[in-house]
């Protein structure tokens, strides 16, 4: 799952204590384990590698150039939503031939961007979209390749709301209905080959069913076009693999692997994936100080130094994260991170921040060990939709970054400062 360890009462991130890190670096803090990184990045790889995929790497869930540039060293290539993301891949050496670009509103200026990059697909998400980079591609004299994202109208069972897209009224995409009529009009384009088919259904997908009932759906309208003469070449399916929250719950990349493999292997296609969290999630830490505890009503409190805009998981999409103590000591090593565990005198608190709004927490009744001010603690499985969804709400500066290899550590994005929260400001 992770390359985060309790050893002797103390928790490491791959060969370094937690401890040591803060010690130099303060809190609130991210760590990522780059050994975690690339393990599940190799078996997302290793796994599909029947189907010799290209893999987009989702920058949206976790963006920072140094994870970047370990990924596009194996080879990864990228998915990306904003011309700020393309900016990202790029200065991180992602090759052009490897970047997707997803996202409803891709504005005249993003588009222009991704066409001097020569990017390899976008992927498309309305009508106007379509013929408006068709158009520019004639206003520059350079064609470009373009995929459908299609609704396939399948329930993703589990998916919270926020966070559901595959159903016919999501803003992503066109529903399926409406597909073989977009293919026939788009084959009169002039610059714009539309000549893939995207799927992304939502996140986290936790079955492999939601993926095998959509892959089919796709096969059967790319084979009904293909009737008609119109090509379909290329499908991307998407992004959603499952990342360890709760203990196991999740399949493991052999295990989508398993399911949508048979699918895909003998068939023309070139395949793209679009991981996210299933690679960066739990390569990644959040580690906050307790700054105070105290009791209300029937309830305790534990207020870390860390809060929701750090980490706006748990607020926007109710979602869990353990959580547990950096140096607990051996006594009280969480023997794993499922939702129930307990050990012997923990107690059942709320762990907050101190962002002034009641929706600030990162915990709510959660059984801890006994903790004080100043001890530290670590939330977990925080890498993906962590720091890149942090802001600097009540003024707060963003937290630092570290990745950890081996024995070794850097600092990746060093703490903003207060004159950071006011540089850009006139
Ligand atoms: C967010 C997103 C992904 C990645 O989703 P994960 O759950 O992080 O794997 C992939 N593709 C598209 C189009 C997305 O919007």
């Amino acid at each position: 799952m992770d390359h985060f360890k309790y050893s002797n009462g103390q928790l490491f991130a791959e060969d370094v204590a937690v401890a040591d890190i803060i010690s130099h670096v303060g809190t609130p803090t991210y760590i990522y384990s780059r050994g975690t990184l690339t393990t599940h990045y190799q078996k997302l790889a290793q796994a599909f590698a029947p189907l010799n995929p290209t893999i987009c790497y989702s920058i949206k869930s976790c963006g920072n150039l140094a994870i970047l540039r370990v990924l596009s060293e194996l080879g990864s290539g990228f998915d990306v939503v904003s011309g700020g993301e393309l900016f990202r891949a790029l200065q991180a050496g992602g090759k052009p031939s490897g970047i997707v670009f997803a996202g409803v509103g891709k504005t005249d200026a993003e588009i222009n961007e991704a066409l001097d990059a020569k990017i390899l697909l976008f992927n498309i998400e309305s009508e106007a979209e379509f013929w408006n980079i068709d158009r520019i591609c004639g206003d520059r004299k350079q064609s470009a390749r373009a995929a459908l994202r299609v609704n396939p109208d399948v329930a993703s069972a589990g998916t919270h709301q926020k966070t559901l897209t595959g159903k016919k009224e999501t803003k992503f995409g066109v529903d399926i209905d409406r597909a073989a009529a977009f293919y026939r009009q788009a084959a009169k384009a002039r610059h714009l080959a539309l000549s893939g088919l995207h799927l992304h259904i939502g996140s986290p997908i936790k079955t492999t069913q939601p993926y095998v009932d959509t892959i089919n759906k796709a096969l059967t309208l790319i084979d009904e076009l293909a009737r008609e003469g119109i090509v379909i070449d290329t499908l991307d399916i998407g992004g959603g693999y499952a990342a360890f929250y709760e203990g196991n719950e999740a399949p493991s990349a052999a295990d989508y692997a398993a399911a949508i493999v048979p699918l895909l292997r003998g068939r023309k296609l070139k395949i793209i994936l679009e991981p996210g969290r299933s690679i960066s999630c739990n390569a990644g830490i959040l580690v906050s100080r307790v700054t105070y505890t105290k009791q209300g009503g029937s309830k305790h409190f534990v207020i870390a130094d860390a809060a929701m805009n750090d980490l706006i998981r748990p607020t926007l999409y109710e979602s869990y994260h353990f959580i547990w103590p950096v140096n607990p000591g051996a006594d009280a090593e969480p023997p794993n991170r499922g939702s129930e565990l307990r050990i012997p005198g923990d107690q059942k608190v709320d762990v907050v921040g101190p962002v002034c709004e009641s929706g600030d927490y990162l915990a709510k009744d959660r059984y801890l060990p006994v903790v004080k001010r100043g001890d530290l603690l670590a939330v977990f499985s925080a890498g993906a939709y962590g720091f890149a969804m942090s802001s600097q709400y009540n003024a707060r500066p963003r937290a630092a970054e570290v990745m950890v290899n081996g024995k070794n550590w850097t600092v990746i994005r060093r703490r903003e400062t207060y004159q950071d929260l006011v540089a850009a400001e006139l």
